[in-house]
Formats: C-alpha cells, sequence, structure tokens
C-alpha cells in the first residue's frame, strides 16, 4: 500500500503507474490523479511544448524507426478506426487545402512533368480515355458541344470545304 500524495488515499501499488526512476519504482502519484492532472490546459501546454523541442523530435525519429513501431504501425492500419478515417480525410478542407499547396510547389511540378513522360502514365491516359467516352458524363458534354455555335461554324466550314472540293473535280462541275 502507498499513499498519494496528491489525494492523500492510501491506495494498491496496483493504483500506481511503474516508474523505474522512483526509489519504489512507482509513480509518487496515484493513477487517477495523474489522469486528472492529464486533462488540465497546463499539461496539455506543457506537453505542446515539449513536442516543439529538439528532444523530443529526436526521440520520436528514433522511435519511429523501431520495430515495436513498425508492428504497432502495421496493426493499426488494419483496424476500422483507421480504414474510416483514410477515407473520410481526403473529403476534409485541411487535406484539400494542404494538396493544393503541394500542388503548387516546384517539387511536384518537376515531378508530374516527369511522370507523364512515363510509359506508365501513356498507357493509363489512353485507358482512362477509352473509358470515358464510354460514360454519360462524356456523352452529355458531346452533345452539348454539338449545340454550340462553335461547333456548328466548324461542321459548316468543313462541308463547305467538301462541297468545294467536289465542285473542283473533273467531271462534277455542272452540278
Ligand atoms: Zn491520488
Amino acid at each position: 500500500m502507498k499513499t498519494c500524495p496528491k489525494c492523500k488515499v492510501e491506495k494498491d501499488e496496483a493504483e500506481f503507474s511503474k516508474q523505474t526512476r522512483n526509489k519504489d519504482g512507482l509513480d509518487y502519484r496515484c493513477k487517477s490523479c495523474v489522469r486528472e492532472y492529464q486533462q488540465t490546459d497546463a499539461f496539455k501546454a506543457s506537453q505542446k511544448a515539449y513536442q516543439q523541442t529538439d528532444a523530443y523530435k529526436a526521440y520520436k525519429k528514433a522511435y519511429q524507426q523501431t520495430d515495436a513501431y513498425k508492428a504497432y504501425k502495421k496493426a493499426y492500419r488494419q483496424t476500422d478506426a483507421y480504414k474510416a478515417y483514410k477515407k473520410a480525410y481526403p473529403q476534409t478542407d485541411a487535406y484539400k487545402a494542404s494538396l493544393k499547396a503541394y500542388q503548387q510547389t516546384d517539387a511536384y511540378k518537376a515531378s508530374l512533368k516527369a511522370y507523364q513522360q512515363t510509359d506508365d502514365y501513356k498507357e493509363y491516359q489512353k485507358a482512362y480515355q477509352k473509358a470515358y467516352r464510354l460514360t454519360n458524363a462524356y456523352k452529355a458534354s458531346q452533345k452539348a458541344y454539338q449545340q454550340t455555335d462553335a461547333f456548328k461554324a466548324s461542321r459548316k466550314k468543313a462541308y463547305q470545304k467538301k462541297k468545294a472540293l467536289a465542285a473542283s473535280l473533273p467531271g462534277n462541275a455542272a452540278s
């Protein structure tokens, strides 16, 4: 048994987190007091400040190289929570804004240009256009285009050219 100095309640050792740097190997506050503390703005602010330090960044980087972290990440990606997040995230404004900003960078433009030179991309474009022509959206846009004056003018021009060509052929001049 150990008495928590915060709430002054004597509690079982199981009610205290392990803390190897302390003499008795236990946190000096009980779990519920720690939990309470973690809800305070003071704790949240100190956490935030800590996460800006180089020490924390170095620790995080090192941690992300560990097998434990990789296993955790892998398991996390299998969860429904993650799958739902992944599905919802591209719809968020934050994502759209970050994507837009990224697409303005020279690095992105260069990588896009390089990608468009690859055979993979050309194949993809071909397949995409083929599939697109089968969609109702394409058919509707074609139909709308055929109603435009620009289209009618180009049709008329092509027709007149054909007519002029036919007239210029020998034997057709009289007709
Ligand atoms: Zn306590």
